[in-house]
């Protein structure tokens, strides 16, 4: 996929493909971000953009190269990652992704090499790859991937440029799911709740969301605030780990989003198939009061990534919304 093709990341795609044009290009990329956020895909883009002969910034697309490239069948692009059964990467696997590089290319510029997740080298690991990043061997591009360019050694991090890929918006999410050949009533559901993450909206299976989102409704609807039992036994329920509170909380906003649209007379939800739950959600409770409900949760799921304790974060937030049943 050429660079101009990648969505969500207009910044970062325009930098490389100037680094691209004055040919300044580093040798050693890290790039920081969430999995399914499009890290990888630039990466290749990158490599396809630096492969191709036809384009000056970016990839062509169609030579044979490119089409390499896409299909993942390039002969000169290396993929390090732990091995099945392993957690870390090794040494060994370094020192194996050190001597292919030495190698010439077979039809390439240059070799490229991916390594992910970086952050799972080896401490020896990564320290064999200081020299290779200095001085990569034939020239050879070299992309980290993270998830947190903190937990790499400093080391690694200076001799890299460190670029930060932001989660996709709900928008750029949509667009891409819908682009993957989603249903775009399915898309819409996901495209919030999802955290910026294509990976996580392919795995967030679409119908056991419904049934979960289903469940999250009914037990509110049982919420009685003179009945403070009812409260917490919701609380109780729905929280869970940390990401699972943090994704019962983007349901709720995603809710709740729905009912502001619905009060304020706009009929364009998500949620379309819990219409007749938001609907009453809209109805119990005046529009700046909704607002003030969205912005509780928008504030409950701060302080559970902060580390609040997910149940007593949850007895609070529910409490507020029981007050208006
Ligand atoms: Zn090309």
């Amino acid at each position: 996929m050429p660079l101009a093709d990648i969505r969500g990341h207009e910044r970062i795609i325009e930098v490389l493909r100037r680094s691209l044009r004055t040919g300044k290009t580093a040798h050693s990329y890290l790039f920081e971000g969430i999995p399914g956020c499009g890290r990888k895909k630039t990466a290749l883009a990158l490599i396809q953009a630096i492969f191709c002969k036809a384009g000056e910034d970016d990839a062509c697309g169609a030579c044979p190269s490119c089409r390499k490239v896409a299909c993942g069948s390039h002969a000169d692009i290396h993929t390090v990652e732990p091995l099945p059964d392993k957690r870390d990467i090794s040494i060994d696997q370094l020192r194996e992704m050190q001597r292919t590089l030495s190698l010439r290319p077979y039809e390439a510029p240059r070799k490229a090499c991916i390594i992910e997740p970086a952050e799972r080298m080896s401490v020896n690991a990564a320290n064999s790859l200081l020299k290779t990043l200095e001085e990569p061997p034939g020239d050879a591009l070299i992309i980290l991937l993270t998830e947190n360019a903190g937990m790499l050694l400093p080391t690694i991090r200076s001799r890299c440029q460190l670029i930060r890929f932001a989660p996709l918006s709900p928008e750029h999410l949509l667009t891409l799911l819908e682009l993957n050949g989603m249903e775009s009533g399915a898309a819409s559901l996901l495209a919030p709740i999802s955290g910026g993450s294509m990976q996580r909206a392919l795995e967030l299976d679409n119908e056991s969301l419904a049934v979960r989102r289903d469940n999250v409704i009914s037990r509110l609807g049982k919420m009685d605030i003179n009945r403070i039992a009812t409260v917490f036994d919701a609380a109780e329920a729905l929280s869970g780990n940390r990401e699972e509170t943090l994704e019962l909380l983007d349901l709720l906003l995603s809710l709740y989003r729905d009912a502001i649209h619905l009060a304020a007379g706009s009929h364009e939800i998500v949620n379309r198939t819990a219409s007749a739950a938001i609907e009453a959600i809209a109805a119990r409770s005046s529009l700046p009061r909704i607002m003030e409900l969205l912005d509780d949760i928008y504030q409950t799921r701060k302080d559970v990534q902060r580390n609040a304790n997910p149940k007593l974060a949850l007895d609070h937030l529910f409490m507020n919304i029981a007050a208006d049943a």
